[in-house]
Order: structure tokens, then sequence, then C-alpha cells
């Protein structure tokens, strides 16, 4: 190794995916630091659940050394793992450098083939199935151990098996799928030495000007977006209704201001509507849209909201990885006959925040059976999620079958009128999401709650139930969260008071 290539700076697997996804990106990673806003709870969690994950696989490696376990720093990882490798054991985050490459192994298994010592190659992955993006991810892993004269008989991405049932203890063996990305991933191989120089020089050169596209979204959303988009307004091709495709490639043709598009785009009907709110800045409705969708409706409405939890290892026994587990409702019992926006006697309001750490499902469906009245139309935002909970649930206690099916023939989905932009105002920005639809048509938002989204409600609730939490922060956890879904069904009223406002205004 030449005394310049040793001072270059190392090219990690998760740099070198970035590389790959952006030059820009590659460069601000080494040149601009402070530009990557810090770690979120989200993420947080996401990096947590995939530790979680990583230990469990270990356990299919009986014996394995844990490769420097404190130790950060490449050299050392490197030599500490040079001499494991002679041990001819499972080994655990050992870490190699070839070249100006370096990576950390999730787990490399030493076996014979052919009469010869060699090793599998294991990374570990949350998710249900095999991503393209994990093909460079373990191309790089082979191009370096290969580079170091360490023979690889198998490459694999090991992940979450999507059909396992939990019973009992959970089963590394029946948890984990080996797929064998050997071939996949050596016919990326002879792109990676060419990657590496290029990016080496981008590191070197000068930020690169690269233009956003759908590369800022894929395969992971880039944390850069704040600051490469600031120079779009508002309104851009960007938030175009299910129109990200078309957005870029308007951008691209100097088109930044949707309010400017030419007339014959090939917009969708919703993003014409979209466009034209913009244009006339102001609401648009279809008034005998929305009196159809209304007079769907039969009092008394149930406005029902469920959250789950949902994670790659299953808590409770009859669970699948990823199952959503509902562990929340919140219930707004409307009986007016007669509806007059903002008035809210005959209200009432009955929620339901699962207690201890036992599997939530059982005592969920007994309340909310108990308090679900057997007559009115059941409002949800997105229906057929509660939808599909209720079935879930009827199939895993059959006991609750008739009811759900009696239950489930009555929900009307809130959600489509706005999906459809039958009312739609200009600061939706192409979203139907209640998120945006809310404080759009209300002035109301969920800003300020301590929990204001589905993800951290889930995130949240297994951290203080299932995790080591003071019963202070368990306190003011649980009472965000009954706050924060209790708005959501708050929120579809006043969505159904400006419904029937519309529809009033004939
Ligand atoms: S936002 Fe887009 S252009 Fe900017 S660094 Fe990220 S991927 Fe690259």
């Amino acid at each position: 190794m030449t005394v310049e290539a040793l001072y270059q700076p190392a090219i990690s697997k998760s740099k070198y995916l970035s590389g790959l996804q952006c030059r820009k990106l590659l460069w601000a990673a080494y040149n601009a630091k402070e530009r990557f806003p810090p770690v979120d709870a989200a993420d947080q969690a996401i990096f947590d659940q995939g530790h979680a994950v990583g230990n469990l696989a270990k356990d299919l490696f009986p014996h394995g050394i844990e490769v420097a376990p404190n130790t950060r720093h490449p050299d050392a990882v490197v030599a500490v793992s040079k001499s494991a490798l002679l041990e001819r054991r499972p080994l655990f985050e050992a870490g190699f450098r070839y070249k100006n490459a370096y990576a950390r192994f999730d787990i490399l298994n030493p076996i014979v083939t052919g009469g010869a010592e060699a090793w599998e190659l294991f990374e570990v992955k949350s998710g249900t199935s095999v991503k393209d993006v994990n093909i460079p991810d373990v191309a790089i892993q082979l191009y370096i151990l290969e580079g170091m004269g360490i023979p690889v008989a198998r490459a694999c991405v090991m992940h979450i098996n999507n059909q396992y049932v939990r019973h009992g203890l959970v089963d590394p063996r029946a948890l984990f799928v080996a797929a064998d990305v050997t071939e996949e991933a050596r016919a990326w191989l002879e792109e990676v030495e060419g990657d590496l120089e290029e990016f080496a020089a981008v590191i070197a050169g000068p930020e690169p000007d690269t233009a956003i596209g759908p590369h800022c979204l894929s395969p992971y959303g880039c944390p850069l977006q704040d600051r490469c988009w600031s120079f779009l307004p508002v309104h851009n091709p960007t938030t175009l209704a299910s129109g990200r495709g078309l957005g870029f490639a308007l951008i691209e043709k100097g088109v930044h201001d949707i309010a400017a598009l030419p007339e014959k785009t090939g917009l969708t009907a919703r993003q014409a509507i979209q466009v034209r709110a913009v244009r006339e800045d102001s609401l648009q409705v279809d008034r005998d849209a929305v009196a159809r969708f209304l007079d769907t409706l039969r009092p008394p409405l149930l406005y029902l909201d469920f959250e789950t939890l949902a994670t790659a290892v299953p808590l409770f026994d009859g669970v699948r990885p990823y199952q959503a587990v509902p562990f929340q409702y919140s219930l707004h019992l409307d009986h007016r006959t007669d509806k007059q926006a903002g008035h809210r006697d005959g209200v009432a309001h009955v929620g339901f925040l699962a207690e201890g750490i036992a599997d939530p499902r059982p005592a969920f469906l007994v309340h909310l059976r108990a308090h679900l009245p057997a007559a009115g139309t059941i409002v949800a935002y997105h229906a057929p999620f509660e939808k599909r909970i209720l079935r879930e649930l009827a199939r895993d206690f059959p006991a609750y079958a008739d009811w759900v099916d009696e239950v489930e023939a009555r929900f009307v989905d809130l959600l489509a009128p706005f999906r459809a932009f039958h009312v739609y105002h200009p600061a939706q920005m192409g979203s139907a999401s209640i998120k945006a639809v809310l404080p759009a048509l209300t002035g109301k938002s969920y800003g300020d709650l301590d929990v204001a989204e589905g993800m951290t409600a889930s995130n949240e609730f297994v951290r203080v139930t299932y995790g080591e939490v003071d019963a202070e922060e368990r306190s003011r956890v649980r009472e965000a969260l009954e706050a924060y879904c209790k708005l959501d069904t708050e929120a579809m009223m006043d969505l159904v008071s400006v419904l029937e406002g519309v529809r009033a205004r004939r």
C-alpha cells in the first residue's frame, strides 16, 4: 500500500452507499458534517430496533466472539479482528480495511468447503426481504475480505421471516431467513473499485453541484433536503399530489412554482384542483360530492381511531413480525342529530390505553366491544387501517369474529372526500393526511403536543411500557398519548363539521 493510499480517508460501507445515492451527500459527510441534523427520536428507535435484531441474530452462532466491542478507531478494530480470524470461530462486528474501504461485518462464520477453510458473511437487516440497496452493501464487504485474501464461500442477507409466528421464547432459527446473495454481490463487485476511486476524488474535491431529484428520497430520505431544496418556493412541483416524478421533471425544466405551470402539463384531476387552489389562493369545493358523502353517515356518529405497535421481533405469542398490535383507541360519540358547527353538547368521549406489559389485544377488545354502540356510522380517517386491525383481531380471537363482521360493515372512510380533493385548501400542499387537512381547514394543529404522530405514539408506548423508565416519565408519556389519540377523533368531528358547512353553503 502506498503512503498516499494510507492517508486517504476510509470509506465505510455506509458512506459507500451514501456515495451511490448522491455525490453531494457523500462530500458533505466528510467536509460539512455540521449540515447533518442530530438523530431524532424516530431515527433512534429504528437504530435501537436494528441493534436488537442484530443481537438476536448472533444467537444463531453459539461460541461467537464479540470483536473489539468498545473500540471505534478503525486501526485498533482491524488489529483485533485480524487476531480473532485465527481462532476460526464466528466473529461479530469484526472490522477490516482494504485500500480505502473499511467495514465492520455483522457476522462472519468459519466453514470448510471442498476441504478448504473459508468464511460465510451475514449482513443482518430488520426488513422482511432483500432490498436492492443491500447488494452493494454486501458487495463492498466482499471486496474488502477478498482483497485481504480472506476467502468468502457465501454472502447472505439475514432478514426477518414475515411468516414467523411467536410461540413462547423467540426462536431465532425461525425468525430469520438467510438469503444467499453471493451471485448478485459478485456481479456488483466489478463496480466497487472504480466507485471507491471516484468517491475518494469527490471527497477531496470541491462540493459537487448535484441537482435535486428522486435520489433525494430513495433508497433513503436524505437528511440534507432542507438545505438542498431551500431554493424552491412553498408551492413547488414536488408537492403535486402523487406527482413527485412529474415534479422533479418540471423542476429540471425550470418550473419552480406550480402556479406558473403551463396549461397543458398533463395533470391529474387532483393536481388540477391543487394548481387552481394555488392560482386562486382559495378553497376548492365540490358541494355535490360532499353532500353525497354526508348522506352516507347515519347517526349517532362514532369517531374511532386506533394506535398500534409493530415490532420486528414480536412481543407477544401468536403475533408475526411487524404485525400491527392495537394498544389504544379513542372514540368520540356524537349523538347530535341537528348538527351545529362548534357545538359540542351531546358528544361524549371514551378512551382506552393498555396497562402493563401483557398482550394488549384481549383488554382492547373487551373495552371496545363494551363501549362501541351497536348502531350508528363508525367514522375513521383511512378506515381500511382500522378495518384490517379488526379483521386480524377476529382471526386471532375467533370469539369476536361475528361482532367484528357487524362492526366492519358500519365503517365510513372520512379520508375519501379529502383524498378526492372534494374539499381542498392550498395550505394542504397536495396532501390529504389529517395532519395537513386539519390545520388547513380549521386552524387547529397537532403541533403543540408532545406526541404528534402515529409512529412517535407507537415508539413512545413501547419505550415506556417495555423499557426501563421511571414512573414519572411513564405517566407523562401516557398522558401525551391520551391527548394525541383524543385529538385524532376530535379532528374527525371538526372535519365533518367543515363538510357540513360546505354543504350548507348551497
Ligand atoms: S438533498 Fe438530494 S441533492 Fe442534496 S445531498 Fe441529499 S440527495 Fe444530494
